[in-house]
């Protein structure tokens, strides 16, 4: 088995000091599945006040002294999360412990967290404290509350956003983790307690969710309970589109596009949201045409503006709002392997978003469940196509061009203002149409002939 190195140092410094020390939570779970554990928490018996002398040779900060977690640097400057062992009051709002208290058990710190699999705790010699049984939930694969589901979900709804944040992340693509039959009907029963936990939390979970191997079998499964934070996720359950070219309802084909999309490390996160709700516009655009076919024009301007609301109620940041909320908007363009039209889009998008509309419209595309061959290979040459003028530098944006304002304003009789720029984008068309080339004299010379003919 994998080992936890991190932190050990500190662990036994602690030991030493006579107080119980443990690795547990994400970590000790990631270690047993046979994963290398990401972020590493420490829950001890020794109090902050205590810590503070154990640790008095070392930086040292009081991140959440309220709740007992400071955090220690270790000799390399790594920093840890050393939580104290603690119990929490009652609950009167299904979010926060109307207080918390310090206590010297391990077992009734364990007690207090979550589902199973997250309440092992993890000596440094490996030795492992596991009073729910979670070790043997990881085993089968199983998401189980520890204690009743109800009162546990009562004190702090998040947790029911967490079961199915785990339901889809855990498990490999062979197996994904289930989550307990009684655990998943407290879970419905106690959804719009969600209500009362804050966005910014919610949309934590969420990010995570989205980029779970079963990300997509989560929405499925639990599209009900989503609903209660995103209820504009609700009508797309079951809306049939009516049209040949689409297999699948609204959700199941967004959630497919979800699957399917391609994505880097860098842009998962906001590629697979805006892949779900590419098509959230659609049933309120929803009409039958006198070709008996149904139609949803306009329903990427309608999917932008809910989701521009969706973004806000979560209260996302500023950069992934925007950019989902973009991706929506733009999910339809018609791709064609044609240079102008390409050199045209890369200069209103950019080359980043302009390749990340692509693999949209791709996933779109393979999610209708009945993609051609053509169109597959149409989609590859326009991503290589994308590729070769980027890398050629060939011309498609103002500051491409051979020319800038200032040349333009000492023209004979050149305007003032917004007309400068109107002069910059024409003969930047011209040079992406082709019928100008992207050469200072040349340009000039056309530049005069605009100003003269204004
Ligand atoms: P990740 O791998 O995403 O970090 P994690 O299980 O470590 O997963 P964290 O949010 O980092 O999740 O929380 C650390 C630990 O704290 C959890 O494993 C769990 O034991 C406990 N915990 C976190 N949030 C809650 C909560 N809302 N209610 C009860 N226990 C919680
Ligand atoms: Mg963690």
């Amino acid at each position: 088995m994998k080992e936890i190195t991190a932190g050990k140092n500190l662990i036994a410094a602690l030991e030493s000091a006579g107080y119980e020390a443990y690795y547990v939570g994400g970590c000790v779970r990631d270690l047993l599945r046979g994963l290398e554990p990401a972020d590493i928490d420490v829950t001890t018996g020794a109090t902050p006040e205590e810590m503070k002398e154990v640790f008095a040779d070392l930086r040292y900060f009081e991140t959440g002294i309220k709740h007992g977690t400071v955090t220690v640097l270790d000799e390399a400057g790594v920093p840890f999360e050393i939580t104290t062992f603690r119990t929490e009051g009652t609950y009167s709002d299904n979010r926060h412990p109307d207080s918390v208290s310090f206590v010297r058990d391990l077992r009734e710190d364990l007690q207090r967290r979550d589902f199973t699999i997250n309440a092992i705790a993890m000596d440094i010699r490996g030795g492992i404290h596991d009073p729910f049984d979670g070790a043997a939930d990881i085993e089968a694969g199983i998401i189980r509350t520890v204690g009743e589901a109800d009162e546990r979900f009562g004190e702090d709804a998040l947790r029911i956003m967490r079961a199915m944040r785990f339901a889809a992340v855990l498990g490999d693509h062979a197996k994904a983790f289930a989550i307990d039959p009684a655990t998943e009907a407290s879970m419905f029963r106690n959804k719009e307690l969600l209500l009362n936990v804050s966005a910014e939390r919610i949309f934590t979970e969420f990010k995570k969710l989205v980029t779970g191997v079963h990300a997509g079998d989560a929405v499925r499964q639990y599209v009900d309970i989503l609903g209660v934070v995103i209820p504009e996720m609700l009508p797309m359950k079951g809306f049939e589109q009516r049209n040949p070219y689409h297999n699948y309802d609204v959700l199941e084909h967004c959630v497919r596009a979800m699957e399917a999309i391609k994505t880097t490390p860098n842009n998962e996160v906001y590629m697979k949201m805006a892949a779900l709700f590419h098509d959230i516009g659609k049933p309120d655009m929803f009409f039958i045409g006198n070709d008996g076919i149904g139609h949803m024009y306009g329903h990427p301007l309608k999917g932008e503006e809910m989701v521009r609301e969706i973004m806000g109620r979560l209260k996302a940041d500023r950069f992934t709002s925007d950019r989902v909320t973009q991706l929506v908007r733009y999910h339809d363009l018609l791709f064609r392997e044609d240079e102008k039209l390409i050199k045209k889009w890369l200069n209103k998008f950019g080359e980043e978003v302009l390749l990340e509309i692509l693999h949209i419209k791709w996933a779109d595309n393979i999610a209708t469940g009945n993609m051609s061959r053509q169109l597959d290979d149409m989609f590859r040459h326009v991503e290589e196509m994308i590729g070769r003028i980027v890398e050629a530098e060939e011309c498609f944006s103002l500051k491409d061009l051979a020319v800038d304002g200032r040349d333009i304003m000492e023209t004979d009789g050149a305007p003032e203002g917004p007309a400068i720029g109107e002069i910059l984008q024409s003969l930047l068309n011209e040079v992406i149409d082709g019928s100008l080339p992207n050469e200072r004299e040349a340009i000039m010379a056309r530049a005069e002939e605009l100003t003269r003919g204004r």
